[in-house]
This record gives structure tokens, C-alpha cells and sequence, in this order.
């Protein structure tokens, strides 16, 4: 039967593609503070200032590309059943070929109703504006989990988590909760990976190897591994 490889990313897994995580920015988002453009708070306060920052970040999208680390990624297909469970709100899993992307803090190039959590849309080009209604009139927001949302793609994320046969975790600071937590939906004796430059040594989990490299290097040369073993 084809083994179930889960991989958790972050915002590290993009970097190396030009869009820059924030943890390594000082705790700031392209110059922002997360209170200011990432809270429902920041929304009610200034709508106008936060569909600004998401149509920026929207706009570098079209400009960058999958690097060799989301690409391996998408390789590891030919042997293995591949699921992607990322807190990336970009899409650069699914341009670099993957094809099982979950994302757990919603999508750049979507938007949401504002009164309807399930009625989401595809944004045609980079910019999301007020007035822009969906078809009951309501005004749009950006398809993202705010910071102080809840997280609904969760449950599922863990229920795929807990059937891994390998997990890997690439490029992110674990900080972001409950994301972070899904490490410990996984079973003890599932062999694990960690792959960030910045990555802590004293995880407490069992059948874990971490490489303290960036994503663009490592990836590769795991996913041939993973390869040749399969
Ligand atoms: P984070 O900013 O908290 O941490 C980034 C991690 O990436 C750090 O641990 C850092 O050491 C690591 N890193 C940096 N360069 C790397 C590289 N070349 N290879 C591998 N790792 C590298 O990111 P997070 O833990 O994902 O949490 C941030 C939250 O902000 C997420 O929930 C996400 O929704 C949002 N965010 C998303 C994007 C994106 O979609 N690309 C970018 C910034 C922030």
C-alpha cells in the first residue's frame, strides 16, 4: 500500500521564494504589526488599511515562484500519498505541483463573505476593495485566519496527522497555535523531521530528526532520500 508522508509548512518553506515570513522581521509582517493588519479588531478599526496590506501581499504573489523546496515536494507524489497541510496563506504548494494542499490560515487569492464564514470566492487579480459585494450584497474580506480566529480546518488537519507514516515539518517557528499543536496528533513512533535553519533542540518528541537548514536545500535532498527508499 503507498505510504501517507503528512508535511506541515510555514512561512519558511516561501522565503526562499522572495515573500518574507514574519518571526524573522522583529515579530513585524512587511513592516507591520500583526495588531494592525492581521485581528478582526485592526478590520473594524480600519477595513480599509487591512484589504491595503492583503492586496500588497496578493500583488507580490503574481510576482514570485515555487522554489526547489515546494517542487521536491510535489515529486514526492510519485511514490508516496502526499498530504500538505500549510499555514501559508499563499499558493505556491499548488503552483509547484502538489496536489493534497490544506490550508489552515485561509487563502490570499480568495475571499470571504463577511457574515457567512462559508461562502468564499475567488478573487479576480490582485485587489479586493470596500464595495466589493458577493451576490447577497454583502461586503468581501480576505479569505485569512485573523489572529484570535478559530481555526476550522483543524479537526481535519489532525484526523490526517494521526494516519501519517512519516511527518515532516518545514519552516515555521511553531509559535502559531493551533497549528503548532498538531505535532502532537502524531503518533509516538512516526519517524519526524523538522527542517528549519532556526529550530529549536529540545523538542520533546519521539523519532525526531532535526536538520538546521533552509528549505530550499534540505527538502531536495530529503524528498531523494524518501524516494529511494520507498
Ligand atoms: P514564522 O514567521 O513565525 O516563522 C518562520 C520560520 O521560518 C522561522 O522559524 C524561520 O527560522 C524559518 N525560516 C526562515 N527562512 C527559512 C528557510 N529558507 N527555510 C526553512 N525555514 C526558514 O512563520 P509561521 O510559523 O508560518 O507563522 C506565521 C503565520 O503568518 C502563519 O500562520 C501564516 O499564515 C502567516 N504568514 C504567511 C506567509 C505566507 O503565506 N508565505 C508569510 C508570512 C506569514
Amino acid at each position: 500500500m503507498i505510504k501517507k508522508i503528512v508535511v506541515l509548512t510555514g512561512a519558511g518553506i516561501s522565503a526562499e521564494s522572495g515573500v518574507s515570513t514574519f518571526r524573522d522581521n522583529g515579530g513585524l509582517w512587511e513592516n507591520h504589526r500583526i495588531e494592525d493588519v492581521a485581528t478582526h479588531e485592526a478590520w473594524d478599526a480600519n477595513p480599509e488599511m487591512v484589504l491595503d496590506f492583503y492586496n500588497q501581499r496578493r500583488k507580490q504573489l503574481y510576482q514570485v515562484e515555487p522554489n526547489a523546496a515546494h517542487k521536491a515536494l510535489a515529486k514526492l507524489e510519485e511514490k508516496y500519498d502526499v498530504h500538505i497541510i500549510t499555514q501559508n496563506v499563499d499558493d505556491l504548494h499548488e503552483r509547484g505541483g502538489s496536489t493534497k494542499v490544506l490550508h489552515l490560515h485561509g487563502e490570499l487569492k480568495k475571499s470571504r463573505s463577511t457574515v457567512d464564514d462559508y461562502k468564499i470566492y475567488d478573487i479576480n487579480g490582485w485587489e479586493l476593495k470596500m464595495g466589493d459585494v458577493d451576490e447577497h450584497g454583502t461586503q468581501l474580506r480576505p479569505h485569512i485566519v485573523w489572529f484570535g480566529e478559530s481555526v476550522p480546518e483543524i479537526t481535519k488537519a489532525s484526523k490526517i496527522a494521526a494516519r501519517a507514516y512519516i511527518f515532516i515539518v518545514i519552516g515555521t517557528s511553531l509559535n502559531v497555535y493551533p497549528a503548532a499543536g498538531l505535532l502532537e496528533s502524531v503518533p509516538y513512533f512516526v519517524t519526524k523531521y523538522f527542517i528549519d535553519p532556526n529550530a529549536r533542540e529540545n523538542y520533546n518528541y519521539n523519532n525526531l530528526t532535526i536538520i538546521k537548514e533552509k528549505a530550499g536545500t534540505a527538502v531536495p535532498r530529503l524528498v531523494e532520500e524518501l524516494l529511494a527508499k520507498a
